[in-house]
């Protein structure tokens, strides 16, 4: 990887670009990975490269959704993989979720190169190399473990594909997105959506599970009733819009 001077005003965003060029350089994110990223790059840099309130609220009732979950899976690309290996292995046990690995540019070496990148990072189990069901898409995000995903009541999705998102709300799931961008067809048809980069998000996430882990499930389920995604997504245009227009000072 470059090195980054550690005081570079633009520290963290360099970091999260070497990390994805290292994962296509080494395999596990696909080319196309690079512009997804891109993309949410422009969504955090509008949202001032934090982790808002109602993004924080949105983290906290996905959680306790992985908490109560008989079968929750988290599912894992190619970007995420090479963005926050540790954070998903480590979520992945604090909550009791299955990892599984999901491609939109599937190929069985690359699930396979994902699957043992994710072991060296401490995963002993890790779904996706059967692909022995398929859900409702007409591309290779269709393939997934009868075991993992086809089976799963409470399935978290960083960076997913509208289509799939869609498809697994469908079927009764309950589908918690990770996504910059607050307009995506993800972000607009995910139960719960948290507008906020994988890189903070997870970690986030973790913390949370771990405080959270001792609460009343009714407590838990409390939350999850209240909820409104509606909400998340207004709140995140908004934060947008008032950044633009202190930006602007008022012009936009
Ligand atoms: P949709 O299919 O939901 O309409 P899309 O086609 O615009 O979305 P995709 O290319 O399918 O987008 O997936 C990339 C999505 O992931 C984008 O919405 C982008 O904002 C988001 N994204 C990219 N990098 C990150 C990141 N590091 N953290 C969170 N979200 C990200
Ligand atoms: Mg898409």
């Amino acid at each position: 990887m470059s090195e980054i001077p550690e005081d570079h005003p633009r520290y963290d965003s360099l970091i999260t670009r070497e990390r994805i060029v290292e994962g296509v350089r080494i395999g596990i994110t696909s080319p196309q990975g690079l512009v997804a990223q891109g993309r949410g790059e422009s969504f955090d840099y509008l949202l001032g490269e934090c982790t808002s309130e109602s993004a924080s609220c949105a983290e906290k009732v996905a959680v306790a959704m992985l908490l109560l979950a008989r079968r929750p899976v988290i599912s894992v690309n190619g970007n995420t993989a090479a963005l926050v290996p540790d954070g998903l292995v480590a979520l992945s046990e604090v909550t009791g979720a299955s990892l599984e690995v999901n491609l939109f540019h599937r190929s069985e070496t690359r699930v396979g190169k994902i699957i043992d990148h994710l072991r060296s990072h401490g995963a002993t189990d890790v779904l996706g190399g059967k692909g022995d069901a398929r859900i409702d898409v007409n591309h290779d995000r269709a393939v997934v473990d009868g075991a993992g995903i086809y089976a799963a009541d409470v399935v978290l999705v960083p960076l997913e594909d509208g289509d799939r998102c869609q498809a697994l709300v469908h079927m009764g799931k309950s589908v918690i997105a990770i996504d910059l961008n607050p307009l995506s067809r993800t972000s607009r048809t995910a139960s719960v959506t948290i507008v906020d980069n994988v890189t903070r998000a997870i970690d986030n996430m973790v913390e949370l599970a771990l405080d959270m882990d001792c609460t009343d499930k009714d407590v838990l389920r409390e939350s999850i009733v209240s909820f409104d995604n509606e909400d998340v997504l207004s709140s995140a245009l908004e934060l947008i819009r008032e950044r633009l227009l202190y930006i602007s000072g008022g012009i936009v």
